[in-house]
């Protein structure tokens, strides 16, 4: 769907530059979800992914080469494990990228990954594989229900499962004062906010 380089702006990694390749297709249906451009794959072009490597390394690779830490791709949709992606991550790995993903893990996990950020929703819920592997469990907070469904999903991943609670962008008014009432209540959990969206980065 798109391609482009900026901080990531959720989660454990909040704040890192990184690229972030959004591909098209998601099959499931938030209500609130930001980017319904994307859930209609056949809307979007399929681009080689020696051409996306390209892209990539054109952005990124000289920018790092004097940094200490692995260049950061992200791969998020749409729903991006609507897709197998076992050759693009092994591609990007190869290059010596760090590869995150970011998904609702409705559909079965593939792909070589650095970091994986679990964000279950209840629209159509995750496939049990991805529970145990998941590096971040990221839960967005629509009402106030959506707190005791977090805690569902927490009781399920690692131990060593980051946790977060991110506002729903347009409700963020509302539910940002709660998330931070009831992370002090249950530290085990993190504020997550999207601070793309605060700074107007995409
Ligand atoms: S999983 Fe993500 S892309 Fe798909 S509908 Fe939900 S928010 Fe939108």
């Amino acid at each position: 769907m798109e391609h482009f380089y900026t901080l990531q702006g959720e989660g454990f990694h909040q704040g890192r530059a990184a690229y972030f390749i959004r591909l098209g297709g998601c099959d499931v249906g938030c209500v609130w979800c930001d980017v319904k451009d994307s859930w209609d794959a056949t809307r979007h072009p399929k681009i080689p992914i020696a051409e996306i490597i390209g892209s990539v390394k054109q952005h990124i690779s000289a920018i790092h080469k004097s940094s200490r830490a692995l260049p950061l791709v992200v791969i998020t949709g749409g729903e991006p494990l609507m897709h197998n992606l076992d050759e693009l991550t092994a591609a990007l790995q190869a290059e010596g990228f760090e590869t995150n993903i970011e998904t609702s893990g409705a559909h079965p996990l593939s792909g070589s990954w650095n970091w994986i950020c679990l964000s279950p929703k209840k629209f159509k819920a995750p496939l049990p594989g991805i529970l145990n592997v998941a590096d971040e469990l990221k839960v967005v907070i629509f009402n106030r229900s959506d707190f005791e469904w977090a805690e569902q999903y927490a009781a399920m991943v690692s131990p060593a499962c980051k946790l977060y609670l991110q506002p729903e962008w347009d409700k963020a008014a509302v539910m940002t004062p709660l998330i931070i009432d009831y992370i002090k209540e249950h530290p085990q959990w993190e504020l997550s906010l999207q601070i793309h969206k605060y700074i107007n980065v995409p």
